[in-house]
């Protein structure tokens, strides 16, 4: 919802179409700073927004009468809108459509499994990447997702879960290390002690391979884990099902994944798509064990999702035999059988129109 007062906007460092979700603490201190609020009134607004999470101002209750009207008349919590909520059969996935101030429209899937309850957040309307085999890249790139948009699909989708939110994957539609920083912010928000309060070892953040972006991560000794999306084990297979791979290609790829291990002794996990006669054969096991033997990680296959488009997911036995041929590695190898693909919300299925029809 936008904020009705723009003199707000022009004030302080909100825009006038955002809401008060997203903000940091040092981002509130300076808000309340412009309204003419004490400082001690950031870290109320704090608590709220992410202790609490509430749906209103009226709800902040150890915040005045007058300050709390005054907000709800020229600011907002949250910036998006639900727009559709569609569960699994199994009551198991829950995919959520939300609608931007802008009118753009973006999906976050909430999955139970076992104990974990994980949500699968986007962090850009669409994606420039044009992998082959995803749903998302046939929508095209509109625009990055800013820390509110980002955080509020998090709250929305918390808010209507009964048990609290356990792991947060940033696998949703778009590329996070295009959208850096933005992705940065809100996973330091997650895990915010005060706030949110998600382990940093809970919240996954997944790549195609930004070699720049891993390299900057490394840097700055994020704690989040890393994963990248590597889908084969040469080059020229996965340049032709993931052309950014021209700009990144996969030795390169590797040794910045090897130096974040160096740099933060933290395992990476090495997503791998199986696509039927692609990438699916003994030789591509056999490679990619030979690729990354010596780095300490984790390989999560992905039987492939079927989307329009030439590809097709494996049959049983092949998943089976190239599972097999990995079991001997010295890495932990997992199958992640999507969930949520009777309603589009596995891995790679998420894509929306721009005006979707109820
Ligand atoms: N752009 C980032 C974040 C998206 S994560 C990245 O690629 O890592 C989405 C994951 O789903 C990626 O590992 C991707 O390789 C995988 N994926 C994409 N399309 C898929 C499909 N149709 N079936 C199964 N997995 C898919």
């Amino acid at each position: 919802m936008a904020t009705k007062n723009t003199n707000l906007a022009n004030k302080s460092n909100l825009s006038d179409k955002s809401g008060l979700a997203g903000l940091s603490l040092a981002d509130l201190v300076e808000f309340c700073r412009v309204v003419d609020q004490p400082r001690y009134r950031a870290e109320q607004l704090y608590y709220w927004l992410y202790t609490k999470q509430v749906a209103d101002f009226d709800a902040m209750t150890n915040i005045p009468k007058s300050f709390r009207a005054w907000l709800a008349e020229n600011a907002a919590i949250n910036s998006l809108t639900q727009h559709r909520l569609t569960v699994s059969d199994d009551g198991s996935t829950t995919k959520l459509l939300f609608q931007t101030h802008d009118g753009n429209f973006i999906e976050s899937v909430l999955m139970h499994e076992g104990g974990r309850v994980t949500v699968c957040l986007s962090t850009q309307v669409g994606c420039k990447l044009d992998c082959q085999f995803c749903a998302t890249a046939q929508m095209g790139f509109h625009r990055n997702l800013s820390v509110g948009e980002i955080i509020d699909q998090f709250l929305l989708l918390q808010r209507r879960e009964r048990r609290r939110i356990t792991n947060v994957v940033f696998m949703g539609m778009g590329e996070p290390f295009l959208n850096y920083q933005r992705v940065v912010d809100a996973a330091h928000l997650l895990n915010g002690q005060d706030g949110i309060n998600l382990g940093a070892r809970k919240i996954t953040i997944s790549t195609v391979g930004i070699i720049p972006a891993i390299r900057r991560f490394t840097a700055e000794r994020q704690r989040f884990k890393l994963a990248i999306s590597l889908n084969a084990s040469d080059q020229p297979t996965r340049q032709r099902i993931m052309p950014i791979a021209r700009e990144f290609p996969l030795p390169e790829l590797l040794a910045a994944v090897s130096d974040y291990y160096q740099a933060t002794r933290n395992r990476p996990t090495f997503e791998y798509v199986l696509l039927a006669g692609i990438n699916d054969d003994a030789d591509s096991a056999r490679r990619l064990v030979d690729k990354i033997d010596g780095l300490p990680c984790k390989v999560n296959l992905i039987p492939y999702n079927e989307i329009n488009g030439p590809y097709r997911r494996p049959t049983d036995d092949t998943i089976e035999a190239f599972t097999e041929l990995l079991y001997n590695a010295p890495f932990t190898v997992t199958v992640r059988w999507s969930k949520g693909t009777g309603i589009k919300a596995g891995c790679g299925q998420l894509a929306t129109e721009n005006q979707p029809r109820d």
